[in-house]
């Protein structure tokens, strides 16, 4: 046992001799088991992940911006998703890991991101009365040229450290433009009816857990949530990795 254990340190080291762990956002060599940031990008995203946020929708509010458990911005729209929680805003570095996952072929990055959902979703007071988490599906067409669907090997992982299984019970079932291509004004409607429940999903009475990567106005999940609800779906939370704050938007146009 002991003598395992001197040899794991000791093969620890000549890999990390041969192959130097580096900062996953700065590439700053790191050394140490298990971590993933140097201390400077671990400080900021921490600092980046601890911004308050509106329990019912995940944009980031202010002092004093809430009132009766809502923000002014799902004030106004009323979301059908009954409770949003987020890992953070998609700013910074948070939105270069979620690029680097989704776009870059990072899926390493997937039990690290995970490991925050995972974090964010048992810090919920709703997390304990969840029965299933859902992946918010792609249609067929968006996936030519992709490795992997970022949202499901999220869901996967998520589900692994929860402990809450995933139930796919949603599917897309028209492709079109992607939402970031569409102005934002028409992004409702360009989500209206592209989903539907899997032939012989049964979901009344659930409380189920939407999860995607990112959330920009939320008309995915609120379309995804009123398909649930309309099949009977006691409650439907959502869980992403960053949330679009309206006041910067404009970081999507890079995207
Ligand atoms: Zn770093
Ligand atoms: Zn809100």
């Amino acid at each position: 046992m002991i003598r395992d254990s001197v040899f794991q340190r000791g093969w620890g080291t000549v890999l990390d001799i041969l192959y130097p762990r580096c900062c996953v956002l700065c590439y700053e060599r790191i050394a140490g088991d298990g971590l993933h940031f140097c201390a400077g990008c671990e400080r900021r995203l921490n600092v980046l992940m601890s911004e308050p946020a509106c329990p019912r929708c995940g944009h980031s509010i202010g002092p004093y911006g809430l009132q009766n458990g809502s923000c002014r911005a799902c004030r106004a729209r009323r979301p059908r998703v009954d409770r949003l929680v987020r890992v953070g805003p998609y700013r910074a570095m948070l939105t270069s890991l979620v690029r680097a996952f989704k776009y870059g072929g990072r899926d390493e990055l997937d039990h690290l991101l995970g490991e925050r959902l995972a974090d964010a979703i048992e810090s919920t007071a709703w997390s304990d009365s969840v029965d299933a988490l859902v992946c918010v599906p792609t249609h067929w067409s968006h996936s030519i040229g992709r490795r992997y669907y970022a949202p499901k090997v999220l869901t996967r992982t998520t589900s692994r450290l929860t402990g809450i299984p995933t139930a796919p019970v949603l599917r897309r079932v028209a492709g079109g433009p992607h939402q970031l291509q569409v102005p934002r004004s028409q992004r409702r409607i360009n989500v209206r009816g592209k989903f539907d429940l899997v032939p012989g999903a049964r979901v009344a009475g659930a409380r189920l857990c939407l999860v995607d990567d990112v959330s920009t106005i939320g008309a995915t999940l609120n379309e995804c949530a009123r398909v649930l609800k309309a099949a009977g779906a006691t409650a439907v939370y959502g869980a992403v990795i960053a949330k679009v704050d309206t006041a910067h938007r404009g970081h999507l146009a890079k995207v």
